[in-house]
């Protein structure tokens, strides 16, 4: 298998539309068995054999009665996007390298632990957001991925660790929606992805072990709260406008006060009190690292029921940024932690296979002609420090 880097040839392969039931929540399962003129409870059964035992073959649902089985597959498929690589890394992190219709790739990582097994999600082929430390970003943007596409990666991963047959050497036992792209800005597809993943016939994982990260999508936030209940983390990255700004561009719409308003009303939608909201802060060297901005980050958080998630900057080609010194990174904690906050710092993985935070890059066909402007900045940077 080979990994095609080239950003414009489409592969598509013609043929006739089935309808993919990989993606569809319990719900718009039920409709679609009720439009067929079928009984609600195939549903179910034909969710288990998805989601549950990671059969893609209707020929093989051996409790669906057989002429209903030769209808589906006339009909219906079950479809996961294509694995076009695998990268281990020595740490035990691995990513997939999948191929979305259209031709471009999009990124998933399994990152192990002791006691849990953590799969982080794509949600979009690049990204529509632009911020100025994500190589993410400076790929530009081809699209949204389709529910299927969204579910289909922890189906791979399921499949892989033997999951669907109880031999499993690994499992998920969690899911962040940290992949390439900004959740909420594709709402929709990911709402029904994340209600399989909790769902008793799906992936059956608990509320506190879904996690939704974003930049920052305000409305989004108030309407994901109205409707489902995930854990949210909140990319911060900057302790006051100016410097969001700049960082985070999406801030320029929605600045901090609305996004920790927000995040404050997402809680009190949820039953459980002890929730947090994660807020997840990439330190910078010179950048957003200074004693200053984790004085001004403690005053800003005060009433917010948050825990504080520092990750170190992790290194790419295409910006001047640097990995925080430990100094720095030492000094940060400390002051959250003596304020009172619990601190945490993402330790790196898998970076010797670029699987680490932010070095997600897929292969996109960007669409935005963002990642051509991106290129022709940083010629010009490089040829004004080539000419001295
Ligand atoms: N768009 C969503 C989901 C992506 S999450 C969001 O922004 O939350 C990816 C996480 O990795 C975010 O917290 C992001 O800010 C962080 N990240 C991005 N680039 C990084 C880099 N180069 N080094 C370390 N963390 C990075």
């Amino acid at each position: 298998m080979s990994h095609s880097a080239d950003n414009s040839v489409p592969t598509v392969e013609p043929r006739e539309q089935k309808i993919n039931l990989l993606g569809l929540s319990a719900s718009r399962l039920e409709e679609f068995f009720i439009e067929l003129g079928e009984k609600r409870f195939r549903a179910t059964q034909v969710m288990k054999w998805i989601h549950q035992a990671g059969v893609d073959d209707f020929a093989q649902m051996s409790n669906v009665a057989k002429p209903l089985r030769e209808k589906l597959a006339a009909i219906a498929e079950i479809r996961a996007p294509e694995v076009v690589e695998r990268h281990d890394s020595v740490d035990g992190t691995c990513k997939w390298i999948i191929r979305v219709e259209g031709g471009s790739c999009i990124e998933t990582v399994y990152i192990p632990e002791r006691d849990r097994g953590t799969l982080c999600v794509s949600s979009q082929v690049g990204c529509s957001l632009d911020c100025s430390f994500c190589a993410t970003g400076k790929q530009g943007f081809n699209r949204d991925l389709t529910a299927a596409e969204i579910i289909g990666q922890v189906w791979i991963a399921a499949k892989h660790f033997g999951q669907f047959d109880s031999k499993a050497t690994r499992r998920v036992t969690n899911v962040v929606m940290m992949g390439m792209g900004e959740p909420l800005m594709n709402y929709r597809n990911v709402v029904d992805a994340m209600s399989l993943m909790l769902a008793d016939n799906g992936y059956g994982l608990s509320k506190r072990r879904v996690t939704l990260s974003t930049a920052g999508v305000v409305p989004m936030i108030e309407k994901l709260g109205d409707e489902i209940d995930v854990s949210l983390a909140i990319s911060l990255h900057a302790p006051n406008d100016e410097l969001r700004n700049e960082l985070v561009p999406i801030n320029r719409k929605y600045p901090l006060a609305q996004l920790i308003d927000a995040s404050r009303r997402y809680l009190t939608k949820m039953p459980d009190i002890h929730r947090k909201i994660t807020v997840e802060y990439t330190l910078i060297d010179q950048v957003n690292d200074r004693r200053e901005h984790a004085e001004q980050l403690a005053a800003l958080l005060v009433d917010l029921p948050c825990k504080i998630n520092l990750i170190p900057f992790n290194p790419f080609d295409a910006v001047d940024y640097r990995k925080v010194s430990n100094n720095s990174l030492h000094r940060f904690r400390d002051i959250l932690q003596q304020a009172g906050y619990i601190v945490t710092v993402r330790t790196t993985r898998g970076d010797d296979i670029a699987a680490a935070c932010g070095q997600l890059a897929g292969s996109v066909n960007d669409k935005t002609r963002r990642s051509e402007r991106h290129r022709a900045k940083r010629a010009a940077r490089e040829e004004i420090i080539a000419s001295g």
